[in-house]
């Protein structure tokens, strides 16, 4: 299974998808979901829905997984040519310099390297602070603005950090560019594979948009489909690698799944409080499907539940552990991804049987 989960996480990490433009993770999604539903439709703002139908009154469970990742924008290009870039979601600027970017332009990927001012010319105190992204560049190797421009650069040309992803030295390690949150694709689209003709329950797998700007798609394709449950699928942080008080972030790569049963995100003032007869269902089907899984209470950081649950419907959150959220380097273990499909498959189909709670 491995192998087959490797090969479609990588397809998915590798497909091109800021914030606002999802068009070719949505291309990905639907072509990997071939067969495995019986209707898809997408909406104004570029979410999409594939429908597997359960049989006549069963209740509707839709796994919404968002399909956008962090990237760039360009906002201008400068005479010598350099290209200055806007974040495009919440980026750590510590983790954007020193690294190559793909600005995705009207002639395809343009190559280019983050730059800033070297510690040499630094005042003391400067030296030792992250350097704001308003303060970097992009080097595209030319000289004047036309020449960017004739690379097909433009002004709102979408960036990402160009990285192919692989699994860390033949390990279940998944390290990419956009784990966040396309493990969670995969996770959904591997448990639509799985549901077979004739699930217990109606399932919709939402392939949503734009969750990294504030969480915009999932509400309202909750209000669209109005299922009895709403389930998001993201990526949660770990607290297992170095230097981390694991107390504040106690989740471990590869140790599950982890049920979410609080999160909070206070600069935004959104967060999720998922019901307990939810996360009890959850765990019912976790236990069913011989699932090890994690529980997750999360400060600093929200998900598409809170947008389905905004919409008046019932929400929870199966999480994927990751180490180095919001970075180019994102890490999942497919076993924890795996472990995701067991238990959301496990809990359609006590949904289906015995209905909610
Ligand atoms: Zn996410």
């Amino acid at each position: 299974m491995s192998d087959r989960m490797l090969d479609l996480l990588a397809a998915l990490d590798a497909a091109v998808g800021v914030s606002g433009d999802e068009r070719l993770v949505a291309d990905v999604v639907t072509r990997e979901l071939d067969g495995h539903y019986d209707e898809h439709d997408t909406d104004a703002l570029g979410n999409h829905f594939f429908t597997r139908r359960g049989g006549d009154g069963a209740p509707t469970v839709m796994l919404c997984a968002h399909m956008d990742e962090l990237g760039f924008i360009v906002q201008h290009i400068e005479d010598e040519g350099f290209v200055r870039i806007a974040p495009v979601g919440y980026h750590d600027p510590r983790m954007v310099i020193d690294q190559d970017l793909a600005i995705h332009g009207t002639k395809g990927a343009v190559a280019g390297i983050t730059g800033a001012k070297p510690a040499h010319v630094l005042p003391p105190d400067e030296a030792k602070q992250a350097i704001p992204m308003d303060q970097l560049h992009v080097d595209v190797g030319t000289t004047s603005r036309a020449e960017t421009e004739a690379l097909g650069v433009r002004v709102g040309d979408l960036a990402t950090f160009a990285r192919t992803g692989l699994a860390l030295n033949g390990t279940k390690v998944f390290s990419g560019k956009a784990v966040d949150d396309r493990a969670g694709c995969a996770v959904m689209i591997e448990a639509m594979r799985r549901l077979g003709d004739s699930p217990a329950a109606t399932v919709v797998g939402v392939a949503a948009v734009q969750e990294e700007l504030g969480i915009r798609g999932a509400g309202p394709a909750a209000a669209r489909v109005r299922p009895d449950v709403g389930i998001a699928i993201d990526v949660t942080l770990c607290g297992d690698t170095p230097g981390i008080e694991f107390s504040r972030l106690p989740i471990s790569l590869g140790k599950g799944p982890a049920i979410k049963y609080f999160d909070w995100a206070p600069d935004a003032g959104y967060g999720s409080a998922v019901p307990r007869h939810l996360t009890d269902q959850l765990e019912r089907a976790a236990d069913a499907a011989g699932v090890a899984y994690q529980r997750e209470v999360l400060m600093g950081g929200a998900t598409d539940a809170w947008g389905i649950a905004n919409s008046g419907v019932l929400s929870g959150c199966i999480s994927v552990p990751s180490r180095y959220i919001h970075s180019a380097v994102g890490c999942v273990h497919l076993e924890d991804v795996e472990g995701c499909v067991q238990l959301l498959v496990a809990f359609i189909d006590d949904v289906g049987k015995n209905g909610i709670g």
